[in-house]
């Protein structure tokens, strides 16, 4: 269906913004997109804005449909599980999935933003920076926005209007002073800092390559993810108050040892540690719920502007970008029917981001925490064991979540369920081998039906 007379206005050309605007110009539409920052590709970012993602199942679903995971393999580097770092330097590796073609990959924030700039621009996406959305008059259908570097103000029409502008969205500031409008904002007590081990001689990784690397160290962490140019994006993610906590590390020494008596393999690859720590600002994290996403047929709230998440499961932007596949099949269903395209996204997907919000948070702990303990070790070994046995049954959440598209709330339900079933089979017992298997059989097929796959 071609729909060449109706302009679509976007805000934001972050990572989502971009993505959909391709697909929207790929199906005849004219699209805006109005960005506050300053063209990424022309003017060198800020420090501490370039942290990696990790993407995965429902990420590539998306870039594949775009036409796009093809020239997206360049950038990225599989991961093919977690290596934890303990303080006495010993390694152990954890494997994500259960071969080799379960693995998430690392890819560069800004080289992904980029390429989808790229992209979207080709197809006859116009993407205009520096212009800062101030907010909307949805009855009038106009937008108000700031040109970042004149300072003037200016009122645009716009017919249908789609928020892609991030956890601090302007959008839906706006949709605040609407009447029955639900908002709730939550921010954890940690905060993230931005750091680098850079590449070895010859632009080689200095730690094994294909891992994330994780320094759990109780109630924090240090996580380091490879970049294709040989360095390691590394994430410190601490309290923001207390002992152990960013407001501690206040001076070059403080950080150094820090570093030192706690990551002690790590501060050896970071040479301009304590500069790169007080370049980099400290990030804040906030889980983001509200509702209705939309405002009848004229804007709707996509991704984080409506569901921003804590970053610990890695599915910020695959979540995002399977928000921009269930919104296309939409339209694909319904045309241009944007009151009734809105109204069937946020059905759609307002369970499932309220799912991978609380599942999010969860794993925070066991990243930080639990990935030490063998306990933990020895449930990951049994889970792993208990699907190669039943395959369509005991899908493990992490892979539910990461390397399948089941849906955000069956992998929260299901793998509640499947918690219980491990705790059970994992009581008083020391390796996988000790398994009891008919337990499990009894446990499986009385707690599970088979699970519809994709
Ligand atoms: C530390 C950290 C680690 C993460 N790791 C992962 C990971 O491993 N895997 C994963 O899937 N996700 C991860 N995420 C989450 C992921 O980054 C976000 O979910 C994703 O970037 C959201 O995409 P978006 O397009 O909604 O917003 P963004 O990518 O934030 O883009 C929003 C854009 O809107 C622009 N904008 C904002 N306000 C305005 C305005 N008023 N007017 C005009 N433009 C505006 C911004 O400048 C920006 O360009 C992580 C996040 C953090 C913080």
């Amino acid at each position: 269906m071609s729909h060449k007379a109706e302009t679509i206005t976007l805000i934001g050309a972050g990572l989502n913004g971009p993505l959909l605007g391709l697909e929207l110009a790929k199906r005849g539409f004219q699209v805006e997109i109005y960005e506050r920052r300053a063209d990424m590709r022309r003017v060198r970012m800020s420090a501490g804005r370039s942290i990696n993602l990790a993407i995965s199942t429902r990420g590539i679903h998306a870039l594949t449909q775009a036409g796009l995971w093809d020239e997206m393999r360049r950038i990225i580097v599989p991961m093919r599980g977690r290596m934890m770092h303990s303080v006495a330097s010993e390694l152990t590796f954890q494997p994500y999935g259960k071969n080799e073609s379960e693995v998430i990959n690392s890819i560069s924030r800004a080289d992904l933003s980029v390429a989808l700039m790229n992209v979207a621009e080709a197809r006859g996406v116009r993407i205009r920076f520096q212009q800062r959305c101030l907010g909307m008059d949805f009855k009038a259908g106009i937008l108000h926005l700031r040109d970042e570097q004149s300072g003037a103000e200016l009122a645009v029409e716009a017919g249908v209007v789609i928020g892609c502008d991030g956890s601090a969205s302007a959008i839906r500031d706006a949709m605040l002073h609407r009447s029955r409008f639900n908002f709730s904002q939550h921010y954890l007590d940690y905060g993230y800092k931005e750091l680098t081990i850079p590449a070895g001689p010859g632009g080689k990784h200095v730690i094994e390559t294909h891992a994330l690397h994780i320094w759990p160290r109780g109630n924090y962490m240090l996580i380091a993810l490879p970049n294709v140019d040989g360095t390691f994006a590394c994430i410190l993610f601490l309290p923001f108050e207390g002992a152990d906590s960013f407001t501690q590390l206040n001076a070059h020494s403080a950080v150094v040892e820090f570093f030192q008596s706690r990551f002690p393999d790590a501060v050896s690859l970071m040479p301009d540690l304590a500069n790169n720590f007080f370049a980099n600002p400290t990030g804040a994290m906030v889980t983001v719920k509200c509702a209705p996403w939309h405002v009848e047929g004229r804007a709707l709230l996509l991704v984080d502007a409506a569901h921003a998440i804590v970053p610990f499961f890695g599915q910020g932007i695959n979540c995002g970008f399977e928000d921009c596949t269930v919104f296309l099949e939409l339209l694909d269903q319904y045309g241009a029917d944007w009151a009734r395209v809105f109204r069937e996204f946020e059905i759609a997907r307002k369970v499932n981001a309220d799912a991978i919000a609380d599942l999010a948070v969860e794993n925070f702990v066991e990243m930080r925490d639990r990935v030490a303990d063998p306990r933990f070790l020895l449930r990951k070994k049994v889970e792993l064991a208990l699907e190669a046995r039943y395959p369509q049954l005991f899908v493990p959440k992490y892979a539910m979540v990461t390397f399948h598209r089941v849906p955000y709330s069956t992998a929260l339900k299901r793998g509640q369920r499947q918690d219980h079933i491990l705790t059970e089979l994992c009581d008083g017992i020391e390796s996988v081998e000790s398994l009891d298997w008919t337990k499990a059989a009894s446990l499986i097929s009385s707690d599970l039906t088979p699970l519809e796959l994709s």
